[in-house]
């Protein structure tokens, strides 16, 4: 059997995935930098080269996210909310009817019908507020790397209300929290809950109908994911390789 190569030029990083069959044979990512063709088919070379293969071994190359198009050397394009909804419900065995996408600068929204074909569909990309890069600049602020915000908020002793989730007046908002003292375990399960509410209010009212799943890489911060299964009183699901979702739903398509 061929591979497949998905490649997701996204808006904070571009994710590269070699496919066979129906599964995920390898994956990489680089942050998105100027020379995006470049970067990406560095990383294709390097899963070519590391399984041995050659272009004859590559069935097809296909592209998504929003760079998609800065590509010439992938054959395919395919929209990231299509590729989003085929990679998760492939990945699901069919189960999910509710993806969570949260990534570099959107938060969008893609309801399922049985067969995986989109029903409904709703994106944030007005505001920065629960994106990644919002919680980059907080990890900034705080001067704690983002991939600890999972564990320091497992970790918070009290359930402190963050009024801001603008990014500006979020900052000032966390800027005097700290010099009041507060811990920076407490203001990251605020901010955790504060941005878990603008997703429940995204997801609406369908939110009951079937399972949900959390994907995008702000989604491996299982403290978000916590304060989301909280304030949806329901659970919320998250694959293994949840930033790689949209490469592997262009692989397939
Ligand atoms: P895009 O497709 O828009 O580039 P991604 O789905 O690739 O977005 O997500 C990128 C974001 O994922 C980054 O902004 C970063 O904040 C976040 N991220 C990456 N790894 C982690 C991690 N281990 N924990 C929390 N957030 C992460």
């Amino acid at each position: 059997m061929k591979y497949r190569i998905g490649l997701d030029l996204g808006s904070t990083a571009i994710k590269v995935v070699l496919v066979k069959g129906q599964a995920i044979e390898w994956s990489r990512k680089v942050p998105t930098a100027p020379g995006q063709e470049h970067l990406a088919m560095g990383l294709v070379k390097d899963a070519l080269d590391q399984f041995g293969l050659s272009d004859r071994d590559i069935d097809k190359v296909s592209a998504t996210g929003y760079g998609k198009k800065l590509v010439s050397s992938a054959g395919h394009t395919v929209d990231e909310i299509s590729a989003n909804a085929q990679g998760m419900f492939a990945l699901s065995e069919g189960r999910c009817r509710t993806i969570i996408n949260i990534g570099g600068q959107d938060l969008k929204v893609i309801n399922l019908a049985d067969n995986g074909k989109i029903s409904d569909f709703r994106m944030n990309d007005k505001c920065a507020a629960g994106t990644g890069r919002f919680f980059e600049q907080v990890a900034r602020i705080l001067d704690t790397p983002l991939e600890s915000f999972g564990e320091m908020s497992l970790k918070a002793d009290d359930a402190l209300e963050l009024n801001s989730t603008c990014v500006v007046f979020a900052e000032s908002e966390i800027v005097s929290l700290l010099a009041k003292g507060v811990k920076k375990e407490n203001i990251i399960k605020g901010l955790h809950y504060s941005i878990a509410r603008r997703i429940t209010h995204l997801l609406g009212r369908q939110t009951t109908d079937g399972d949900i799943y959390l994907d995008g890489g702000p989604s491996q911060n299982p403290g978000l994911l916590d304060a989301l299964e909280d304030e949806l009183l329901m659970e919320v699901k998250v694959l293994p390789q949840p930033q790689f979702t949209v490469a592997f739903g262009a692989a397939i398509s």
